[in-house]
């Protein structure tokens, strides 16, 4: 058993304790649990920090991860260009090559807080299923510090890629948890269309939750997510379907916009942000934009908005830390979110909103009952925690200490 004292848990007005069993579980949250009342059980002071469920990112590309370590060199800085430099990486992927990068990404995340992970994995005829035998790896080796999900990603498109579409069947056999997508890839708009029916058709064989990159352009042509709430609605599909990127809504008027996300919250469809990368990508020539999807109006609107890191190091993008409170920063910048509200409302994105994304069925939170997945995190309140991207001393899988992340600097 654990007791964590003295814990200001995430939306509560005062100090509480915490009482973890053995199961890693929470037992009992309430001001008063002492060690006497539990002999034998260890206890941590939280000393009035923040107490936070662990952060949940669901849009990486683990595969990928560090590919960049070397430099990246980019005259164009497009995501055509950063497409382009990655195809020439991954035809030279190894098993083993992607295993050991992806564990060092995976491992890297963990420091930082965050416990469940969802990785794409580009399935197409340059990786072939190298980079998902290495990423399968991976996950058998980190599978005691974070629950990780794996996405089957066409990223070179599924038509116009000659043999993916078998890939991305014996994708599924071989482990990937997640049908995922890049309609956009493709050369027809039929055909963006043909590859989400294929992506559907996958999910409903495998039973599987969908994930796909979608309308990843400033075109307010591509209109593919519009098409994919219409599915989501009518399979009722609700919860179960994410939008990744989705920003040619944002160069839309703003009554197809409003129709547009009337939709994705009558569907349920969650819309994964990854604000970082695409703040750095332009996305493409001038005016250069934020490029990112319409944050504020759909969490205005409720629907579902989440962020993630989505690269580290890699022909996309050549920062990256994994580092929640790092892009959540970035999240909160490019939203223009300046409020101690919509700070919260960030923070939210990276923890409750992602929860929801990663597993729509399952409870998630401090609370009683559910699992102890929590990070103690050195800073009074969510908005003290992103400016400082404060130090988190412990951070708790199933009720046990697995990592920390200290934070310092000294004035001499
Ligand atoms: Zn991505």
């Amino acid at each position: 058993m654990l007791i964590i004292q003295n814990a200001k848990i995430l939306g509560a007005t005062q100090t509480q304790d915490i009482l973890i069993g053995d199961n890693g579980r929470y037992l009992e949250i309430r001001p008063g649990i002492t060690p006497e009342q539990i002999p034998g059980a260890s206890v941590i002071d939280a000393k009035g920090m923040l107490v936070a469920p662990t952060f949940v990112n669901t849009h990486m590309h683990f595969d990928k991860a560090y590919t960049a370590i070397g430099g990246r060199e980019s005259s164009l800085e497009t995501l055509e260009d950063s497409i382009r430099i990655m195809q020439q990486i991954k035809r030279d992927y190894t098993v083993e090559d992607v295993k050991q990068r992806a564990v060092r990404a995976i491992r890297e995340c963990v420091m930082y807080g965050t416990t469940k992970l969802r990785t794409n994995v580009d399935i197409d005829n340059m990786a072939n299923l190298v980079g998902l035998e290495g990423v399968l790896a991976a996950k058998e080796e980190t599978k005691d510090i974070c629950d990780l999900q794996v996405v089957a990603f066409p990223q070179e498109g599924i038509f116009c890629n000659a043999g993916t579409e078998r890939l991305m069947w014996q994708a599924m056999e071989m482990g990937a948890d997640i049908a995922g997508g890049m309609p956009a890839a493709e050369w027809l708009d039929e055909l963006k269309s043909k590859h989400v029916d294929l992506v559907f058709e996958i999910a409903e064989k495998y039973n599987c939750l969908i994930d796909m990159h979608i309308d990843q352009s400033k075109d307010m042509f591509d209109r593919t997510l519009e098409y994919t709430a219409w599915l989501t609605l009518q399979k009722g599909w609700g919860g179960r379907v994410t939008g990744g990127h989705c920003t040619s809504i944002t160069y839309q008027n703003q009554s197809h916009a409003i129709k547009v996300m009337k939709l994705l919250r009558e569907a349920d469809v969650n819309i994964c942000t990854n604000t970082q990368v695409l703040a750095i990508m332009g996305i493409d020539q001038e005016p250069r934009t934020r490029g990112v999807t319409r944050i504020r109006e759909m969490v205005d609107m409720g629907i579902n908005v989440a962020t993630a890191q989505d690269t580290i190091c890699d022909g996309f993008h050549l920062y990256g830390t994994g580092d929640p409170l790092d892009y959540g920063l970035i999240g909160a910048y490019t939203a223009q979110y300046n409020t101690p509200k919509t700070a919260s409302q960030m923070f939210d994105m990276l923890t409750k909103n992602s929860a929801r994304i990663f597993a729509p069925d399952e409870s998630y939170g401090v609370a009683v009952g559910n699992v102890a997945d929590l990070n103690i995190i050195d800073a009074p309140n969510v908005q003290e925690a992103l400016r400082t991207r404060a130090s988190r001393p412990y951070i708790l899988k199933n009720g046990r200490v697995i990592a920390s992340y200290t934070k310092s600097a000294t004035l001499l």
